[in-house]
């Protein structure tokens, strides 16, 4: 983590006030949050919606802080406490990291993408420290603050970084790649995440390719190469950096052959290597994270061999895609942590492959924030249900209809459950599960379908 003197910070970022009486402490390390000081930590007070970070400066320096900074507008600074006035929090904590990154002696991998980020973060992490002693973003701290406090939180003897890139808008992405400023880039996919806010794929693979305005010159870029959107506007992009591509597609510079699926995972090998991999990890989307992760690893010269050793223990930082039993034995894929049309299809698409059931069932609910088009989408995912590999669905919530809406096309009426009350859900899906059924539970956050996985499994 970031050791200065609070002299040396004040240099960094600006202070607007005479430090010499405190410019020989140390700080080492910072924090945003005062409950979770460390003796020496510079703590960063945040002016929120709901509460002043400002308030708790005496407390924090009170706890081991070492100094404390202060946002300028904000009255009555304690001018006896060791604290560094500045113009504007966030951007001095950005300023902070922007600048620790270039004195650091490592190399930064950044990822972005609507679905995958954090697996593939994980991944790559688990593939470069066989051979590198390597750092990553902490769960999924991937944002305009979480990305400089994991900057910041970076040892000196790091070789190399593996930093997750997420954005709620246009610009975010461009921010932080500027302050990572990584050596090599992934896109994982263009889904439609956040079409919300920036109204179109389009827009959003735009967004997305911001992060190439940080990557260093030279450096290296890997694109999922069955993405048009990213793949046209990476041939105009005019600054010299290397371009490899991964993706289901043989034209791409690793692409999956002979996939098996393994009851709780994948067997595969690809195009440009002899071994054969197994990922401890189910969905085939899986394998698309993994060949990113694969070309960094071999960008950085991990041999075949260690990342055949390093893929099949790999752990996800928090397991999404989960199988738990319910309470009649049946299989239960719990992806409620987050939903949308790429990922819902692709969640659907590994239920359709999965062998070994008797019958397959979908627990669908509301993908939100999609925008206009919302209920064209919802359409689209019931309209594309094979009723020879899916044999019931239930859905929740307004949109989750639309979904049962243009199922019931495809799949017919009798196979069709449109449900806006969990419990009544439940108890119509348990009369139709036993040992030899697959469930599928999956829907946007705010949808709280888990609660649906609870009640199936609660004895
Ligand atoms: P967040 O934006 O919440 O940080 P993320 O991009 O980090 O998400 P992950 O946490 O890795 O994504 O995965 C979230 C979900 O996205 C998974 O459970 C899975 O359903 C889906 N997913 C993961 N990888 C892909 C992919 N390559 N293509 C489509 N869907 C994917
Ligand atoms: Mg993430």
């Amino acid at each position: 983590m970031i050791k200065r003197s609070v002299q040396q910070i004040a240099e960094i970022i600006s202070a607007k006030n005479d430090l010499s009486r405190f410019s020989q402490i140390q700080i080492s390390g910072v924090t945003i949050d005062s409950r979770k000081i460390a003796p020496g930590n510079l703590f960063v007070p945040f002016k929120g919606e709901h509460v002043d970070g400002h308030k708790y400066v005496e407390e924090a320096i009170g706890k081991g802080a070492a100094a404390a900074l202060w946002q300028e507008d904000v009255p009555n600074p304690p001018r006896h406490l060791p604290i560094i006035i500045v113009e504007d929090c966030l951007a001095s904590l950005q300023e902070l990291a922007r600048q620790y990154r270039h004195e650091l002696n490592l190399k930064v991998v950044g990822i972005t993408g609507s679905n995958g980020k954090t697996t593939t973060k994980d991944m790559t992490a688990s593939l470069l420290a066989t051979a590198y002693k390597v750092q990553k973003t902490e769960g999924n701290f991937n944002n305009h603050i979480g990305l400089p406090l994991t900057v910041l939180s970076l040892e000196e003897d790091t070789e190399i970084a593996v930093l997750e890139m997420g954005m709620s808008g246009r610009g975010e992405i461009a921010l932080l790649t500027k302050i990572a400023c990584p050596d090599a880039v992934v896109i994982t996919n263009i889904g439609e995440s956040h079409l919300l806010d920036l109204g179109s794929r389009e827009a959003i693979a735009e967004a997305k390719l911001e992060i190439l305005q940080g990557l260093k010159p030279g450096g290296l870029a890997v694109l999922h190469g069955d993405e048009p959107l990213l793949m046209e506007r990476i041939q105009q992009h005019q600054g010299n950096i290397e371009v490899q591509t991964f993706g289901r597609n043989d034209n791409n510079d690793f692409y999956p052959i002979e996939i098996t699926q393994l009851e709780q995972g994948n067997r595969f090998k690809i195009n440009a290597a002899n071994e054969t991999f197994e990922l401890p990890i189910l969905g085939t989307h899986n394998i698309l994270n993994a060949l990113a992760s694969m070309l960094i690893a071999r960008h950085f010269s991990i041999p075949f061999a260690k990342i055949s050793e390093a893929l099949q223990k790999v752990k996800l930082t928090n397991m999404r895609m989960e199988l738990v039993e319910g309470r009649h034995g049946e299989k239960i894929i719990n992806d409620a942590y987050n939903a949308s049309p790429t990922s819902m299809m692709a969640a659907i698409e590994l239920v359709a492959n999965l062998n070994g059931f008797e019958r397959k069932v979908l627990v669908l609910g509301d993908m939100l924030e999609l925008g206009p088009e919302e209920e064209q989408y919802h359409q689209k995912i019931g309209a594309d249900l094979n009723p020879e590999q899916i044999d019931l669905l239930f859905t929740y919530g307004k949109l989750g209809a639309q979904i049962a809406h243009s199922a019931r096309e495809v799949l017919g009426a009798n196979r069709v459950f449109a449900f806006f009350d969990k419990d009544a859900l439940v108890q119509q899906l348990e009369q139709h599960v036993n040992k030899d059924t697959l469930v599928l539970v999956k829907a946007s956050r705010g949808m709280k379908l888990e609660e649906v996985v609870k009640a199936l499994q609660k004895e």
